[in-house]
Order: C-alpha cells, then sequence, then structure tokens
C-alpha cells in the first residue's frame, strides 16, 4: 500500500526514511485528507530503527509504513555521517502540533488513542480550547485489552480525518500495521508520550537545548529512569559507523 514511492528516501540500517521538511511532510498529511487516501507514518527515533534492525516483526510492521520520519536528531546526525543528510527533524510531536493547526483550519476530525486516561482527559479539554474548529469523533486510553475491537469499531463508524496513536513504541507502530489494512481512510500517525506533552505532564526541552540538540540529555535529567532506553542512543552511534566503514571499504 504504498503511496510514496517517488520520494527521495534515506536508508539507515535498513529503515527507510522521506527526504522532507517538517512543512511539506504536514502539507503532504493534509492532502491525503483532503483526496480521502489513508496513510500510516511512523516517526522513528534511533530506538525504534535499532528495534527493527533486530526485531524481524518490528521491522515488517514498519515497512508497512507509507512515511518514516526521522525522530530526532540522532537520525539527522546518522545520515549525515553516511553521506545523505535529511533536511531536518520531523518529529511526533512537531507534526501532531502542526498537524492540529492544520486541522483547526480545515475544520478536520480526529481521534486520540493512547496515554493513561488522566493524561486524555486533560488532552482532549487543551484541544478543545485552543483548536475550536476540531471535531474529535472520539477517543481511548492506551491501556485497553489488545484483542478488543471496541476501538477498531469506533474508528470505522467515526472515520476521522487523522489518528494519533500515541501508546509509545513499539505497540503504536503494531497497532497501527495490524489494523490499517481495514480502515476505509484516515491518516494513522504514532506520536510516542505526545499526549502528555501536551497536557502538561511531561514538560518538553527549552528551546536553547532543543536548538543545541540536547533535548535527549534534558529528557535524561528529567525522567532519570530512562537511563536504560537512552542506552540505545550509543548502541545506535556504533552501529552507524560500522555501516560507514562497510560502505567505504
Ligand atoms: N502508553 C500507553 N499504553 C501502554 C503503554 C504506554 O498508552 O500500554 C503511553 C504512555 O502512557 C505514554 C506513551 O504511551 O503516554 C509513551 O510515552 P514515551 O515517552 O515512553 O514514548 P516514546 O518515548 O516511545 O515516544
Amino acid at each position: 500500500m504504498k503511496t510514496a514511492e517517488n520520494d527521495k528516501k534515506v536508508t539507515i540500517l535498513g529503515v527507510s526514511f522521506i527526504h522532507i521538511t517538517l512543512d511539506n511532510m504536514v502539507k503532504r498529511l493534509v492532502t491525503h485528507v483532503q483526496e480521502k487516501r489513508k496513510a500510516f507514518v511512523v516517526t522513528a527515533n534511533p530506538e525504534i530503527v535499532l528495534y527493527a534492525n533486530e526485531n524481524k516483526e518490528y521491522k515488517q510492521y514498519i515497512d508497512k509504513a507509507d512515511y518514516v520520519t526521522p525522530d530526532g536528531i540522532g537520525i539527522v546526525k546518522g545520515a549525515q555521517l553516511l553521506g545523505q543528510p535529511l533536511p531536518e527533524r520531523v518529529t511526533g510531536f512537531d507534526m501532531f502540533m502542526n498537524l492540529l493547526e492544520a486541522s483547526n483550519e480545515h475544520r478536520f476530525s480526529i481521534y486520540l488513542l493512547g496515554a493513561k486516561e488522566e493524561v486524555l482527559v486533560k488532552t482532549k479539554d487543551v484541544i478543545t480550547k485552543n483548536y475550536p474548529n476540531i471535531t474529535i469523533v472520539g477517543s481511548h486510553n492506551g491501556f485497553f485489552d489488545w484483542n478488543d475491537t471496541v476501538i477498531d469499531t469506533e474508528i470505522k463508524e467515526k472515520k476521522p480525518d487523522f489518528v494519533f496513536v500515541a501508546l509509545g513504541f513499539p505497540r503504536q507502530e503494531q497497532w497501527i500495521a495490524q489494523r490499517i489494512e481495514t480502515f476505509q481512510q484516515g491518516v494513522f500517525i504514532g506520536i510516542g508520550g505526545s499526549f502528555d506533552v501536551l497536557a502538561g505532564e511531561v514538560k518538553r526541552a527549552p528551546e536553547v537545548w532543543q536548538k543545541l540538540n540536547l533535548e535527549w540529555f534534558y529528557r535524561l535529567v528529567k525522567q532519570p529512569s530512562r537511563w536504560r532506553r537512552m542506552l540505545a542512543l550509543p548502541r545506535f552511534a556504533v552501529k552507524i559507523f560500522g555501516n560507514k566503514m562497510k560502505r567505504s571499504s
């Protein structure tokens, strides 16, 4: 179901990223909605790429995506190192914000899936207050029985333009990949912990930190429990170097 065959791609450890700016990616997804062409978007960070590199089943889910975008500076740097630079970061949170803006402008409808119930309620409040033209046609927290089809049925009935799936990796990619074929329309995008950020539960790094490409370090300081997950970053770097050596020998 790939709809993006003609796009320029940059492949990092087997995962093909679209070579596009944030603005153009958002415009592209708006066009999908307007033309009623469904899409599956993965916003991949180094952790996701490593996992896909080492886990066949997960790689198959990622391969079903129409678009994979670079979620974070690690991917952008990795691409640069491999001599195939990407224009910029196209993160899940930035896309979420820009797509809400666009949805407000075009009066699109959305469905929210993920996070704890209280975070989801706060997220809906913030959206209703700040984006009055958006219709939230439905929502569900991220803690449900995987075999339950209530969510699928609701999405099929309400036909939201965007389905924001904030279950964290690898669940969100699996959830979308396993059912995207059964949906007629809609843009489905995995956005990790974005509801927590919008709801004010988790603070995003101040802009200075972001500009210095140190957002990952800020997250580590604020949520030290993530250190184990962060070990993916040096492992990712080592693999990229190995890949570069192989290519140049
Ligand atoms: N989450 C969920 N269902 C689960 C596990 C996690 O909805 O079974 C949510 C969690 O509440 C949080 C998000 O998924 O809102 C994961 O956030 P994290 O920052 O870990 O995302 P990532 O780093 O993968 O982008």
